[in-house]
């Protein structure tokens, strides 16, 4: 059966018409579903019942379900979703003053496998459609209230957005097209752990998109250690990659660098990836590694974080600390679902 949420506007008006509708049916259906964040056929009153009832035949409206919303002091919010196979992800909503943003899934675990990430410790299970990922940014927004829009999107959550690609640029249609959730392309970043052909893919094929690099590491030796996928895809050959990325002053690419205790947090380090940046226009965010039971990692204490930020700095690159938001309820990326599956 069709998959309404997976389906952008051009196939949504090829689909309507191959069942017999006016194509301008699409846009009444789409309204319904992106605007007023309609759940079933029913609510669609324009539509005659005998015309809904032809579409509850041909497609269906996938909604996911929510089962546990966790609630922060400072009003981040983390949902848990059960999947129709019974899997789990996550998302998380983070309000801040002048925007309101959602971290999505991507993938069910992740193939990676980073030594510091509990997605990646949880192994492979599958890719998310792309009704599974467009739902996650319309139900957390019908939670939220339609007054509070979702104005920024980040692919942060579980998975690795550029392993799935196919499905993930649907859903960035879906979230950027005015008949549709209508988000403006520079508020939607997609982060990788380095996923080469992926990255040329985006810089061909969604090139106002915002890259985000999980760099973490400035020589491919310590770089492995966490990454693994390091070994196929090296430090250089990722940076000549972003090089190519379609970027510049006003969308820079976002370096991540996750910081650990003694294993990337030297001002040697910090120099090196002064180095490795220069003439790619980027900014980079610091987090500070987010422990949990049994971690093998740690996080630098607040002043070696704050010296790495100052060499940076003062070399004249925006480096900004990502404050850890909605900690207490384990909502950094990357500590999704774990809690859920207990290895936490
Ligand atoms: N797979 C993609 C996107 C999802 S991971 C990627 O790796 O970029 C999103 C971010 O969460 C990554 O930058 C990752 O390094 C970070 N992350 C994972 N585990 C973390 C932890 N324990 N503490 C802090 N950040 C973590
Ligand atoms: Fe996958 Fe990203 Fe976690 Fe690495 S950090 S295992 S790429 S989700």
């Amino acid at each position: 059966m069709t998959d309404l949420k997976s389906l952008t506007f051009p196939e949504l008006e090829q689909f309507v018409i191959s069942i017999g509708f006016r194509k301008y049916r699409a846009l009444q259906i789409s309204q319904w579903i992106y605007k007023k964040l309609a759940r079933t056929f029913d609510e669609m009153s324009n539509i005659s019942k005998e015309g809904r009832e032809k579409l509850k035949k041909k497609v269906k409206i996938y909604n996911l379900n929510l089962l546990k919303k966790e609630l922060s002091r400072d009003g981040t919010a983390k949902y848990l979703f059960e999947l129709e196979d019974g899997n789990r992800i996550e998302s998380v909503f983070i309000p801040e003053k002048d925007r309101n943003t959602i971290c999505v899934s991507t993938q069910v675990g992740c193939s990676v496998g980073c030594s510091f990430c509990l997605t990646g410790k949880s192994g492979f299970s599958r890719n998310l459609t792309t009704s599974e990922i467009v739902d996650q940014y319309i139900t957390v927004q019908r939670d939220v209230g339609i007054e509070n829009r979702i104005s920024n999107v980040v692919f942060m959550g579980m998975g690795e957005p550029l392993l799935n690609f196919e499905n993930v640029k649907k859903g960035i249609e879906i979230l950027t097209d005015n008949r549709m959730l209508g988000l403006s392309t520079r508020k939607i970043t997609v982060s990788t752990s380095g996923i080469i052909p992926g990255i040329k893919q985006m810089a061909k094929e969604l090139p106002k998109i915002k890259l985000a690099l999980s760099l973490h590491a400035t020589t491919d030796e310590t770089r492995e250690k966490l990454i693994p996928l390091n070994k196929k895809y090296p430090i250089k050959s990722v940076m000549k990659e972003l090089k190519n990325y379609p970027a510049d002053n006003m969308r820079r690419i976002m370096i991540e660098y996750l910081i650990i205790e003694g294993i990337n947090d030297s001002v040697e380090d910090a120099e090196r990836l002064i180095k490795l940046i220069k003439n790619i226009p980027v900014k980079v965010n610091i987090i500070p590694f987010n422990e949990y039971p049994k971690s093998l990692f740690k996080r630098p204490s607040k002043e070696k974080i704050e010296t790495f930020q100052k060499v940076l700095w003062d070399a004249g690159i925006a480096t900004f600390v990502r404050d850890s938001r909605g900690q207490e309820i384990s909502a950094a990326c990357g500590m999704l679902q774990a809690k859920e599956k207990q290895t936490v």
